[in-house]
């Protein structure tokens, strides 16, 4: 039901008025938030009121819920491909459209700079959302925060902030898991999802890998968690990075779901964590390995556990409804508005109608062309508008090797090389590589194993060096199909 007429009640609803729509129960109806919820929100209110400062006694009694007071911690990343400016305003974003909280963003300046001005008040706060990737802090940051989360604050990590502080053990104890920066079998062993539940892996090796930013199911393992709670079992997610062979104490760690990661896409072929709760002290901890970049956040999948996940980190419940938008098994579900929030954001129907994404899907579909076929080399794929050629958007992958090596009778191939010359070919030519239209000129080898087609508003091209010309073509195939999926 919902709540009618004026008063707290009526203000305990969570979420904007427009929204309300979206937000439906398992059983389909349009409860928001029902009596109980609001009669404990009311009292722990009025009880966290009676607990309050003076000086925030003296404030006027709120007739509205206190929001969660949230703080969004960055300020460094170990590469732009991290760009946290533009990452925190969509987290932000995010939470503040549930209409639940209240969120401050705190820019850490980056290690080895001066700290001195840096103090945030933590204690300030219900839960920190962590959304930077330091390689350390000063000590007595590192305390504040440990004494945070030790004595009952919330604590969410998204996707690359777990790759951060790799020498400060409570930190990783909070994370559960984490990646790169030099982690090694000294981080903890690898943990992935077998038979039920997390099973470590001792082996010795690095910490930490992913494979082209593609979709990818995600599988709810801990249905009855209230962040999952009414979420379907499998689910689509957008393009994203997942993360692989993360190692860690692994402690108090309850896996919520996993990904299965692809062997054809650099994968282990195994089911790895991509939420993960845990508890550190009195502390909630909530950690996502997903979303690596605005389009990845933009998934209605990753925002719905990313609003939730909060939620509990910070009071250890979930108020929030499923919405009715949120992604299948099979579909990719995404916010138009978030994903704008990107400058790089092609407008149209899917993300994947930008090359970028396209490209992507397009050299895994070579690669495992060339891995049927039993053929390494390199394969490139490039798209130009319009019908001549004067600039266009390409991306590469080595599958396998770059170069045969020099023997006796032959100087070796650079296959990277052939592949640009195959399709330098077919931007002037039109044609596929090794079509024979004209004598090859400097800088062609006049070689198939190209292939040019004509897409929607401009040329789509593939080319592969490696294998024998017949296969290097069928390669070529795989990564123009794909292309044409969307241009
Ligand atoms: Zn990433």
């Amino acid at each position: 039901m919902r709540f009618k007429g004026d008063g707290f009640l009526q203000d305990c609803i969570p979420l904007p008025r427009e929204s309300i729509g979206l937000y439906e129960d398992a059983a389909g109806g349009s409860t928001v938030l029902d009596e109980e919820d609001c009669m404990r929100r009311f009292v722990f209110t009025a009880l966290l009121a009676a607990l309050c400062s003076p000086a925030l006694l003296a404030a006027p009694v709120a007739s509205k819920t206190r929001p969660i007071r949230v703080l969004i911690l960055d300020g460094q990343s170990a590469g732009p491909y991290h760009d946290w400016r533009l990452t925190t305003a969509v987290l932000k974003k995010e939470l503040e459209d549930t209409g639940l909280f209240r969120v401050s963003v705190a820019t850490s300046p980056r290690f080895g700079e001066d700290f001195s001005g840096f103090k945030p008040e933590f204690g300030s706060y219900q839960v920190i959302v962590s959304n930077i990737d330091a390689p350390d802090w000063p000590s007595d940051e590192k305390a504040q925060f440990e004494q945070f989360v030790e004595s009952g604050g919330g604590l969410v990590v998204v996707h690359g902030a777990d790759n951060t502080f790799p020498d400060w053990p409570a930190f990783n104890q909070m994370t559960g898991v984490g990646g790169w920066r030099d982690r090694s079998e000294k981080a903890g062993p690898i943990w992935y999802f077998k038979d039920g539940g997390l099973v470590p892996d001792d082996s010795a090796g690095p910490a930490g890998s992913h494979g082209l930013r593609l979709p990818f199911q995600v599988v709810t393992r801990s249905p009855e968690h209230p962040i999952m709670r009414g979420l379907p079992r499998v689910w689509m997610h957008a393009a994203d990075e997942l993360y692989a062979t993360l190692r860690g104490p692994g402690k108090d760690m309850t896996v919520l779901a996993t990904a299965h990661s692809d062997p054809k896409n650099k994968g282990t072929d195994r089911a790895e964590p991509s939420m993960v709760a845990l508890k550190y002290g009195k502390g909630r901890v909530f950690h996502t390995m997903m979303g690596h970049d605005v389009a990845a956040l933009s998934c209605v999948g990753f925002m719905t556990t990313f609003q939730r996940g909060t939620e509990w980190a910070a009071t250890g419940r979930v108020t929030q409804r499923v919405p009715a938008d949120f992604p299948s098994a099979e579909t990719v579900k995404f916010r138009v508005d978030i994903a704008e929030m990107d400058p790089a954001f092609v407008k149209g129907p899917t993300t994947t109608n930008s090359f970028d994404g396209l490209a992507d899907a397009a050299l895994v579909a070579m690669r495992r062309r060339a891995d049927e076929l039993k053929i390494e080399g390199v394969a490139i794929v490039a798209y130009f508008e319009g019908d001549t050629i004067q600039s266009w958007s390409s991306k590469m992958a080595v599958v396998g090797k770059m170069k045969t090596l020099p023997v006796q009778e032959k100087k070796g191939s650079n296959l990277l090389a052939i592949a640009y010359s195959k399709a330098s070919e077919m931007a002037d030519t039109l044609k596929d590589s090794g079509s024979n239209v004209r004598p090859p000129m400097t800088g062609e080898f006049g070689w198939s194993g190209g292939v040019i087609v004509r897409g929607k508003k401009g040329f789509l091209i593939a080319a592969f060096s490696g294998g024998k010309s017949e296969d290097d073509v069928k390669v070529s195939r795989a990564g123009v199909a794909e292309l044409k999926t969307g241009l």
